[in-house]
């Protein structure tokens, strides 16, 4: 059996077919979320570039600090209210 056209990766999925079960599966997925749809979500979760890696990075350690310093704000209130 051929390599599938489109990835060029796996066999076509019938004799006479020139692109592969998965190919299939992702044009019925174009077809239900539109190009545009598939297009945007690959871009976003897939290719993203190394300063926005970076800056998500930093976001998520702040948020992190953020509520470490909450939770221990409200352990040390807590003391202080069983010490009375
Ligand atoms: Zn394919």
């Amino acid at each position: 059996m051929a390599s599938c056209k489109f990835c060029l990766n796996n066999t076509v999925d019938t004799w006479f077919g020139s692109w592969c079960e998965k190919c299939h599966k992702l044009q019925r997925i174009i077809n239900l979320f539109t190009i545009d749809k598939v297009m945007t979500v690959l871009e976003n979760v897939l290719i993203v570039d190394e300063e926005t890696q970076e800056h998500k990075l930093k976001e998520e350690l702040k948020t992190e600090l953020t509520t470490r310093e909450y939770q221990l704000r409200e352990r040390k209130k807590k003391q202080k209210d069983s010490d009375k």
